[in-house]
């Protein structure tokens, strides 16, 4: 029984150059057709869900569903869910797709945790990552949230953009934390494959920043979003004081949670499984009740033992040694050489990465890995 739940909706008005999610271009009449086979997944799948704790409607871009489709998603919910009183409900929204009517519908339907891509507070690094907002529409989703009373909101920025300068880096952050969000994501820019970005780097009509100065950006973000009040508490996420995403936190502890939608992932009892990212196949499949997985695999435990590590090393806190005590008796005695080298650190029986270890965090995991023989 999963307390989590995360639900995919597939569009966007259009493809940022760097995006390996799913999403295809927006059609209102696909869309609603989605939403409804969306319902009836989650209808089948009730009985796995626990009291609900959390809540993530992501993307893709939520906010471009009309409102009467949040209101027969939210229906679905409150017929076949149990909510917890104290439940984190957060949607993804991009700046240009909500307006007042919108904002006040999800806040009426329970939506307590709005979370905004912004990227960037400069128009030209905008233009590059192929986003369809500008700076002053980022700055009116902002200004809606608050016009409705919602002090709960997350802001995701970018950096390691090519052409982004350290001052552009510095001033998109300022002005973030200026805006006062609960939460802020702060997340470097990868060239993932078979994106468009990938190729314009290889047939290097784009640049990527040099790597020291991508450093010295995480570095500075560090040290600024801290000197203002905001928890480091997981690689590229800062909360104020009572504000980390519990939905992602669950993720990173490695909890059950049910995925719903196209492409969609769940956890349960050990198993990872993956909803078909076919999405005209996943809304056909639904109307005669059938959910189509793309596959199902139980985790072994060295795979096990791997997640724990990769997830849980995310974490500023770290991982319990005393859980990977039991999962390898010699987990101590081979981390000791990244102790040495400052890379992990041992506190209140957390192993967790140093400020040295955390920009290299792929590096150390990866050591560590070896050092396993896993
Ligand atoms: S808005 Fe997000 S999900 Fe949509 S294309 Fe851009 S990066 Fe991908």
């Amino acid at each position: 029984m999963a307390e989590f739940l995360y639900i995919h909706i597939p569009y966007c008005i259009r493809k940022c150059i760097y995006c390996d999610f799913l999403s295809i271009s927006f059609d209102e009449q696909a869309a609603r057709r989605y939403v409804k086979s969306l319902c009836r997944e989650l209808e089948i799948k009730r009985d796995s869900a626990d009291i609900l704790s959390a809540i993530f409607i992501g993307g893709g871009t939520p906010t471009l569903l009309p409102e009467d489709c949040f209101k027969q998603l939210f229906c679905c919910l409150r017929e076949n869910y149990d909510f917890s009183p104290e439940i984190e409900i957060s949607v993804e929204a991009n700046p240009g797709t909500v307006n007042a009517s919108k904002i006040e519908a999800l806040h009426f339907y329970g939506v307590n945790r709005m979370s905004i891509g912004i990227q960037s507070f400069h128009d030209d690094e905008l233009k590059t990552l192929g986003r369809v907002h500008t700076v002053d529409e980022a700055l009116l989703a902002i200004d809606l949230l608050k016009k409705s009373g919602n002090k709960n909101f997350a802001i995701d920025l970018m950096y390691g953009i090519p052409g982004q300068t350290m001052e552009g880096w510095k001033e998109t952050l300022s002005k973030a934390a200026g805006l006062l969000p609960a939460h802020i994501s702060s997340y470097e820019l990868t060239p993932e494959d078979g994106t468009p970005l990938a190729s314009l780097i290889k047939d290097k009509t784009i640049i990527m920043p040099e790597e020291g100065l991508v450093l010295e950006m995480y570095d500075h973000a560090i040290n600024f979003l801290t000197g203002r009040g905001y928890e480091h508490y997981e690689i590229s996420n800062f909360a104020l004081p009572g504000y980390r995403c519990l939905h992602n936190l669950n993720y990173w502890h490695r909890g059950d949670y049910i995925g719903a939608g196209a492409g969609a992932h769940s956890f349960m009892h050990g198993v990872r499984s993956q909803n078909t990212s076919d999405i005209n196949t996943y809304i056909d499949s639904l109307t005669n009740d059938i959910i189509t997985e793309a596959e199902a695999i139980g985790v072994s435990d060295v795979e096990a033992l791997k997640e724990f590590i990769f997830l849980g090393l995310r974490k500023i806190e770290g991982i319990a040694l005393e859980e990977a005590m039991k999962m390898r008796p010699d987990f101590m005695e081979l981390c000791a050489e990244l102790i040495d080298s400052g890379h992990l650190a041992i506190s209140a029986n957390q192993l967790r990465l140093t400020r040295k270890g955390l920009p290299v965090s792929n590096m150390v995991i990866v050591q560590l890995f070896e050092r396993l023989g896993l």
